[in-house]
């Protein structure tokens, strides 16, 4: 299967059937492959031949959209960039990643010279933006209407598809390479299941488009032939407006923007009832966040995933019905497609119950990561990606994530898992949101820390979180110190960054510790 075959379908079926809706924007899939085959000839004309990695520095928008589709069509390497990344983060990729285009928005355009004086590897720089075109750019509008549409390329299978780099959340990012293959095999997947993605869908981009778990979405609905919602990016009421008055059916949402919409005081102001399913992940969920949501969205069937970048992006997923009592806690079952183990350091089976790392195997597993064979060869041992997360299955195959393996905090002896103890922090009523570090402590080695966002006009007191803690969980995993601060550090794709604020503490001594 290749990228584009979706959109060849519809063309073939409804031409004149919306496939985008941006601002005050609608587009055909007739007018989409026709622009694309026009920009993807455009990429051709300014020397882009196979296999070229081209990137895109952008909020959402029905360009990005078309982007994702030219690329492939040109038979070239997508490379979409994150777009909290700071100008020496961008550069670094692309010096990693040898990109040769660039498309750039008008909000990331003010990098540009930066970005050229240290990268002197561009050969074009493409504007996507609808305000004046910068100087050394190309007009995006006046190469498609300039340009003579080409053929698909139609190159697709176990070719190379994209490079995506990895979250950062624990440190560098990494280009994983996954092919057109590896990206079906989770969206057919995810499908599959039953839970995800319909025919006649119309689907919100509030997520960011550059990170894998939108782009998944997108994968879906363009092999379905939905329609695409797009935002330049999630706020709020943005995206309540945009769920309300597009009559979206669906929504992929990060827990950090889940919990934005709960606490909203205008959450209540717009009808919700016609979102039909909402996909969550990518990062854990904090049990009470997720009760909200339930209450907010009534009428949708949420679903949670889990995975990453490395398998293209889903292994698990929580379906529905499966939104009960015992099961809230955890994030599913092996996707169709995937084949999951719970594995020890010798990657050996552990039984059910015990916490090992989460492994996954299936045809969705990346081809590698990007010029780094030994990190390669670490992380994907017999085709079984070593996910670096910490997790158990029970009886019945429900996985429950309790930490990555990183993060994992070990406080007089005894293992704590962060995730365990977040649920029990946020349970507290005064708790929006929270994250649980292990940082330096003379008597117990490291000692369990909570930063903790308090709901409007509330307050905690450490005593009092410990307190409320220890009704749930074991006294050792309580914290012992809190901080209440008004956000949390998060990353480019809404999660938060526990090595930012683990930095002060081991790092830094500067900060009030209650
Ligand atoms: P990096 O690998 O650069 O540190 P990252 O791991 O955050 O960044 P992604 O591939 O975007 O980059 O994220 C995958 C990770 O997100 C998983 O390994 C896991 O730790 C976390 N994650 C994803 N989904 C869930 C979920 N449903 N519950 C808990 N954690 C999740
Ligand atoms: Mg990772």
């Amino acid at each position: 299967m290749y990228l584009t075959q979706g959109l060849h379908r519809a063309v073939q079926q409804h031409p004149d059937a919306i496939m985008t809706i941006y601002a005050d924007r609608t587009r055909t899939f007739g007018e989409v492959a026709d622009r694309v085959a026009r920009l993807a000839g455009a990429l051709r004309s300014l020397g882009v031949t196979a296999g070229d990695r081209v990137a895109m520095l952008s909020l959402n928008s029905d360009r990005y959209s078309e982007y994702l589709l030219a690329v492939p069509w040109a038979d070239a390497v997508l490379n979409p960039v994150n777009i909290r990344w700071s100008p020496a983060e961008i550069i670094y990729s692309f010096v990693d990643s040898g990109t040769t285009v660039l498309f750039v928005d008008d909000a990331f355009a003010p990098m540009l010279p930066t970005i050229r004086q240290e990268y002197p590897g561009l050969i074009a720089v493409i504007h996507c933006g609808d305000g004046p075109t910068p100087d050394g750019t190309l007009s995006y509008e006046q190469l498609i209407a300039d340009t003579a549409p080409i053929e698909d390329a139609r190159r697709g299978g176990d070719a190379l598809a994209g490079l995506f780099y990895t979250g950062g959340t624990t440190g560098f990012p990494k280009g994983v390479m996954l092919s057109h293959d590896n990206l079906f095999a989770s969206a057919l997947g995810s499908i599959a299941s039953g839970y995800l993605f319909k025919p006649n869908g119309r689907y919100l981009h509030a997520a960011p488009m550059f990170h894998l778990a939108d782009l998944a979405g997108w994968l879906a609905e363009v092999m379905l032939g939905g329609t695409h919602i797009i935002i330049a990016a999630f706020e709020p009421v943005a995206t309540m407006k945009a769920l309300a008055t597009h009559q979206v059916t669906d929504v992929l949402l990060v827990p950090v923007m889940i919990q934005m919409l709960v606490d909203h005081p205008a959450a209540t102001d717009y009808d919700l009832s016609g979102v039909e399913r909402i996909l969550y992940g990518a990062s854990p969920i904090a049990q009470a966040v997720l009760e909200r949501a339930m209450k907010l969205f009534p009428g949708a069937g949420l679903t949670q995933a889990y995975g990453m970048t490395e398998v293209a992006p889903v292994a698990t997923l929580l379906g529905p019905a499966e939104h009960v009592a015992g099961l809230l806690r955890s994030a599913g079952r092996a996707a169709p497609h995937a084949d999951l183990r719970i594995v020890d350091a010798e990657g050996i089976e552990v039984p059910r119950g015990t916490v090992g790392e989460i492994a996954v195997r299936g045809d969705h597993v990346m081809l590698g990561y990007w010029n780094k064979p030994e990190e390669t060869a670490a992380a994907v041992r017999d085709g079984w990606m070593h996910t670096g997360d910490g997790g158990y299955m029970d009886d019945r195959g429900y996985v429950f994530v309790v930490d990555r393996i990183k993060d994992m905090i070990v406080s007089g002896g005894e293992n704590v898992y962060s995730a365990e103890v977040e649920n029990a922090v946020a349970a507290h009523p005064s708790v929006a949101a929270c994250a649980v570090i292990g940082v330096p402590d003379p008597e117990w080695g490291e000692r369990v820390h909570a930063v903790i966002v308090c709901l409007p006009d509330r307050t905690v007191t450490a005593a009092e979180i410990r307190e409320h803690a220890k009704t749930l969980i074991a006294g050792y995993k309580a914290p012992r110190t809190i901080e209440i601060v008004d956000a949390l550090p998060v990353s480019g794709a809404g999660k938060i960054l526990k090595r930012e604020l683990r930095k002060r503490y081991w790092g830094d001594s500067d900060r009030q510790v209650h």
